[in-house]
């Protein structure tokens, strides 16, 4: 994956960590189903901002208009 992010706009660290979170905080493409998408994070290792977040799989989402 290329990054979308190089550099901590906080600190301006390049240490650059992937983290991917699950469970509540699921984005889901369905008012009340159970399938969603994971919610990946790019956070900065020196300071711990998160930099960037997106969903695993922007496709299955319905365009909203
Ligand atoms: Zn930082």
């Amino acid at each position: 994956m290329q990054l979308p992010i190089q550099k901590c706009q906080y600190c301006g660290s390049e240490d650059i960590g992937l983290g991917w979170q699950h469970g509540e905080a699921l984005v889901t493409f369905k008012k009340h189903g159970l399938l969603g998408n994971r919610l990946q994070y790019l956070i900065c290792r020196r300071c711990g901002a998160v930099l960037y977040q997106r969903v695993a799989e922007p496709h299955r989402f319905p365009p909203a208009r």
